[in-house]
């Protein structure tokens, strides 16, 4: 992997943060970036704004034909080939790059979907799946456009639970072809892809990926679907009768197509993520400027406390969501530094390295979605009445983004992944979670130690994050202790502690990124950074004394809940700034800047 990222950081395994200590520098953060990073957002930016923005009306009336062409045209920058080696034409670039151009994409919901699903999951399969004869027919193509991809997963009848796919692939008596029978549903691209990622049973119930191209007998696609966003994308039905497809275009093994399916979701949750982040601040730049523009009761409406609120909040999601996905990001760069598709071994080390980080690709999923879901919302808001109208853009930026808590793993089933990877680790003595957890306990029954306040830099949030961590820990253990085995099936239990999780990571990353900053600037310089860091503090504080609450009375009654409850009294002694003033110095640095202030590519 060629990589941009000048600063390195500490490898540490996925989700080992949750019990251990991490300092500010072994993170990387986006004023991290290197010039080179830089210079591939601003091609990324100046292509969205000279060629990709000016044509959003054409895509929004589904001309799926102009995606088509702004795909190719992109292909001359190379930007379809971002994460294919470079023998067979692509850049391979690392990972915080890939998600500093996710981010660029977002401005056009139609054209970043469409060109994740060639660039990631419609064509990950082979670069990571691919023999060689594979990769050299295929890849080249896919860089140059001249070829376009999709991914072929789901069913009209299961999408969560892909693995009841019912699509067959049968060989032929002559060992040559393998017949495939069945329908795939939503797939993203396939009006025009030349080439599908897709999967079927062979033998019945081995789930197993095959290279599907267009033009094979037996393959068609079904209409365009009827979407409430995303117009300019392609959605239809592929439809596979007896579809001929020859032996060498089985990828991987038989029986583990499900590992390359949600290998290749892994990453494009990460994408997804790194989408929504942009997609956010996009959203909050039209919100800033209109609310400059329009006026009311004789001033600007940027001028009222509750429309600064709006600008601070959704401000504070999106600096904890951009300071998780950099340092997630520079995680599995740091895990892959020095590999290439060409090391000994170096795929399998790709993918294994992806895989470490499986549980803050899920989350940065989720609170990617999220995020950008809020943002778009109160961007409508802040326009009133126009925000609901088709001629204003975040009309458009609302109904687009709202797809991405449902497609690479609904937020639910990311929810229930993020514990259940966790402890699952844990229970393999991978993660150290059960001698955290009996620590803890120890921490509980003795005496409450009486620290004096430190006077450090954000020492309370310091102290909320570590509080925040012990209160997972206690929580997860009160539940595995009760539940044992059949913890899987109580899943309201399990969506408390993946909000937890995820809190506590957007915590800890947006106050590990300002410390960073702070220890190398001004406290002057940093005090937008706190001020963003401390609105999240506030909110995520209260949300996770409330999750913890929720699941401990699902979990305990009576004398035992009132012990737990005490308990977690001793970790949520936070005390939230001034949330008002704070919020005021944001909005005014959001208005000044004509949009999110903290522009760091
Ligand atoms: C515009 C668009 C583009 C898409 N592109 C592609 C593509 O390119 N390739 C592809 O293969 N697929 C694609 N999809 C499919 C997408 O991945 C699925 O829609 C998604 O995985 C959800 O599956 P489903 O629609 O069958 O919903 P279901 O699985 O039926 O889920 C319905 C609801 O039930 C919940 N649910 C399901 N199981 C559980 C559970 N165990 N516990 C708790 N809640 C649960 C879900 O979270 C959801 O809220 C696309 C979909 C859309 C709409």
């Amino acid at each position: 992997m060629s990589t941009a990222t000048e600063t390195k950081v500490k490898t540490i395994k996925g989700g080992s943060w949750l019990i251990e200590d991490v300092a500010p520098q072994d993170v990387f953060t986006p004023e991290d970036f290197s010039d080179e990073q830089k210079l591939m957002a601003q091609t990324a930016e100046e292509f969205m704004d000279q060629e990709v923005v000016p044509r959003s009306k054409e895509l929004e009336e589904k001309k799926i034909e102009t995606n088509v062409e702004l795909l190719r045209k992109m292909a001359g920058l190379g930007l379809l080939g971002m994460d294919i080696p470079e023998k067979f034409g692509g850049l391979e670039l690392d990972k915080v790059t890939g998600m500093i151009l996710a981010e660029m994409l977002a401005h056009e919901g139609s054209f970043a979907v469409s060109h994740g699903g060639h660039t990631g999951i419609g064509s990950w399969p082979i670069v990571f799946y691919g023999n060689e004869a594979q990769k050299q027919k295929y890849l080249p193509k896919i860089c140059s456009g001249e070829w376009l991809s999709a991914y072929a997963l789901t069913e009209p009848h299961c999408g969560s639970d892909a693995l009841a796919l019912t699509t067959r692939a049968e060989l032929s008596p002559d060992g040559k072809t393998y017949l495939l029978n069945g329908t795939k549903m939503w797939i993203t691209n396939a009006g025009f892809a030349d080439l599908f990622m897709t999967f079927a049973k062979v033998g019945g119930d081995k789930i197993t990926c095959f290279i599907v191209e267009k033009g094979f007998p037996g393959v068609s696609t079904g209409a365009e679907e009827h979407k409430m966003g995303i117009m300019g994308s392609s959605t239809r039905t592929l439809i596979l009768e007896d579809a001929r497809v020859p032996a060498e275009n089985l990828l991987g093994e038989i029986g583990k197509g499900h590992k390359i399916a949600f290998n290749c979701l892994n990453m494009g949750r990460l994408k997804l993520g790194a989408g929504a982040v942009g997609g956010s601040k996009y959203a909050l730049g039209y919100a800033i400027r209109y609310s400059k523009e329009r006026t009311a009761f004789g001033k600007a409406i940027g001028e009222f406390g509750l429309i600064q609120q709006k600008i601070a909040r959704t401000s504070a999601h999106i600096y904890a969501a951009e300071s998780m996905l950099y340092r997630t990001a520079a995680m599995i760069d740091s895990i892959l530094e020095g590999v290439t598709h060409d090391s000994p071994d170096g795929t399998q080390l790709i993918l294994r390295g992806i895989e470490e980080y499986a549980i803050e690709c899920s989350i940065m999923k989720v609170m990617g979605s999220e995020t950008l879901d809020y943002s778009c919302d109160e961007a409508v808001q802040i326009y009133g009445g126009y925000g609901y109208s088709k001629d204003y853009p975040v009309e458009r930026f609302y109904r687009d983004a709202r797809i991405n808590r449902i497609f690479e793993g609904t937020n639910e089933i990311n929810r229930l992944l993020i514990p259940g990877l966790l402890l699952r680790r844990a229970m393999k003595g991978e993660l150290a979670l059960i001698p955290a957890a009996k620590k803890l306990l120890d921490e509980i029954t003795g005496f409450p130690s009486l620290k004096e306040e430190s006077a450090e830099l954000l020492a309370q949030e310091k102290k909320c994050v570590a509080d925040a961590k012990k209160i997972v820990l206690m929580v997860a253990g009160a539940a595995m202790q009760k539940f044992t085995d059949k913890l899987v099936d109580q899943q309201e239990i399990l969506g408390h502690i993946a909000d937890m999780i995820m809190d506590v990571y957007a915590c800890e990353s947006s106050l590990l990124r300002t410390l960073k900053l702070a220890a190398s600037s001004s406290e002057e310089k940093a005090r937008l950074h706190m001020d963003l860091t401390q609105i999240y503090f506030a909110e995520a504080a209260a949300r996770i004394e409330g999750e913890a609450k929720a699941a401990l009375t699902a979990i305990a009654e009576g004398d035992l809940l009132r012990t737990q409850l005490a308990a977690l009294k001793r970790f949520t002694k936070y005390i939230p700034t001034n949330t008002v003033v704070a919020g005021h110095r944001v909005a005014r640095a959001s208005l000044e800047s004509n949009g999110w202030p903290l522009n760091t590519h």
